[in-house]
């Protein structure tokens, strides 16, 4: 139909200018000089805004109009309704917001972020609350122009989780909630594991030898990709078929970066998996934030920390640090990366504990958009909670209220993506057992393929084309549900704790 290849052809355009974005982001990570950046930082901002202006062109606006409108629509290939709905959902998410209002919405979040940088480093909350206030106060604005049927912040959280919302949340935490604290309280009962082993002075090049290692052993594809090094590990994709990691190598210690690199795999699993077939379409990436974390969960957490997994890449670990770890069992090496301890920062949390971190964030987030809470108290309302969970408060902000950089960047609604991610990563992974009687055998011996054959069936071939939700129905047979997780965890950390 010629109007559905005139709606391609734009978004080839627009898909064609978002590679070269994610390229040139890709250098300013890694190789950039440092005096290339007034450049780089000029050419990024006229290329998004040229690909921002391609996606709320009248020509666009046109095309999905037509092609939404009952003749049409019912001539549509199943992958070209998909095609249309996602599109078009972009497209009105972009449209919402006034450009005058976006534009002040960008440049506080960018002088914001610089505020952060120093209060944190300063541990000085007060320089830092006004620009919050400020952030609130926008995002607030732009809530009214997206809509929604129940709470403000479920308008904010399809920015990320499409179809997720505020009441469905509740449901997941209230169930959840307790059954971790419980858990924690009998875990910190016990005597605490020994990981001291963990630490000592790894070399850089052995560290980065077992990074390429466990890349290979889960399935990446180096023929459409690479590793490279930078301060924050991420995942980038620059089109089909290159698909890019990076990690940090810290001499210290080598867990951080070895299981930095395994999360960073899962990620691009996902991205080296979508099929070929939605290149240049704008559904050739992740169904959302929480889908993308559950395949990297799952390769970090649920693969990686596992007793079957270690049995057979513990060996090499062995072989790249043997001065340390010649002499320590498998066992304990299982144990303690598995150890469970209540701790104040998010990203050093063990799998028990990382969701009540999201869940204090999720819930105090919500409390400031609807101005029930207001940005003042916030320190001390962080505290509390830490209290509640955790039964420790933070010495001081820094280590508190302000260690993540999402409010500063105004991503409000983005953390409960980590939490729904653990959980589908759960749950999926569940399925897949089910489905691969001998999966945990094949783990064992280091064959991940049928896992990732399973998963590129299930959910990464998709892309976009299926909402969050109705990808768990598909690949899973039910709703997203924290049961799976709930039994995960007891079964496994109750079993290593020996309760
Ligand atoms: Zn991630």
């Amino acid at each position: 139909m010629e109007v559905v290849k005139r709606l391609k052809a734009l978004l080839k355009e627009i898909s064609v200018i978002n590679s070269s974005v994610s390229l040139m982001h890709w250098d300013q990570r890694t190789y950039m000089p440092s005096k290339g950046a007034e450049t780089r930082a000029e050419a990024l901002g006229y290329l998004s805004a040229l690909s921002f202006r391609k996606l709320i062109s009248p020509e666009m606006g046109e095309l999905l109009e037509t092609l939404s409108s009952k003749n049409d629509s019912t001539s549509l290939s199943d992958l070209e309704a998909a095609l249309v709905r996602v599109v078009k959902h972009d497209y009105e998410k972009a449209k919402a917001i006034p450009p005058e209002l976006y534009q002040k919405f960008v440049i506080t979040s960018s002088k914001s972020q610089t505020a952060w940088e120093k209060a944190k480093k300063e541990n000085d909350f007060a320089s830092f609350s006004p620009y919050l206030e400020e952030i609130l106060k926008l995002l607030r604005e732009m809530v009214e122009f997206y809509g929604y049927e129940e709470d403000p912040y479920d308008a904010l959280l399809d920015n990320y989780e499409p179809g997720m919302t505020t009441s469905k949340l509740e449901h997941i935490v209230s169930e959840l909630k307790p059954k971790l604290i419980s858990l924690i309280e009998n875990l910190s009962a016990h005597a605490p594991i020994d990981d001291s082993f963990l630490k000592g002075k790894f070399s850089k090049h052995a560290q980065k030898k077992l990074s390429m290692e466990a890349l290979k052993c889960i399935g990446y594809d180096f023929n459409a990709g690479r590793l490279d090094e930078t301060i924050h590990p991420f995942t980038i994709t620059i089109g089909t078929g290159d698909v890019r990691v990076t990690t940090e190598y810290k001499l210290s210690e080598f867990i951080a970066s070895l299981y930095g690199t395994i999360h960073e795999g899962g990620h691009a699993l996902y991205e080296q998996g979508i099929s070929p077939e939605l290149k240049w379409t704008l559904l050739d990436s992740g169904a959302s934030m929480g889908i993308h974390e559950s395949q990297s969960r799952m390769m970090e957490n649920i693969i990686g920390r596992s007793y079957e997994f270690l049995s057979f890449f513990y060996p090499k670990i062995q072989r790249a640090f043997p001065k340390t770890l010649k002499d320590v069992p498998l066992e304990s090496f299982y144990r303690a990366v598995n150890k469970v301890k209540p701790s104040y920062v998010r990203i050093e949390a063990d799998e028990v504990t990382y969701n009540l971190h999201i869940m204090l964030r999720f819930e105090l987030e919500k409390a400031l958009i609807n101005r029930e809470l207001e940005v003042k108290d916030l320190p001390d309302a962080w505290n509390a909670k830490m209290n509640e969970y955790f039964g420790i408060v933070p010495p001081s902000d820094s280590l508190g209220v302000l260690q993540d950089v999402h409010w500063a960047g105004g991503m409000i609604g983005y953390f409960p993506s980590y939490m729904l991610g653990n959980l589908y990563a759960v749950q999926f992974f569940n399925s897949a057992l089910q489905e691969i009687p001998e999966l945990k055998k094949e783990i064992a011996a280091g064959k991940l393929s049928t896992l990732r054959e399973w998963l590129k069936e299930k959910i990464h071939k998709h892309g976009r084309i299926y909402k969050p939700e109705e990808l768990c129905k598909r690949a899973t047979g039910e709703e997203l549900s924290p049961r799976y997780f709930i039994d995960y965890v007891e079964d496994k950390f109750r079993r290593i704790y020996g309760l």
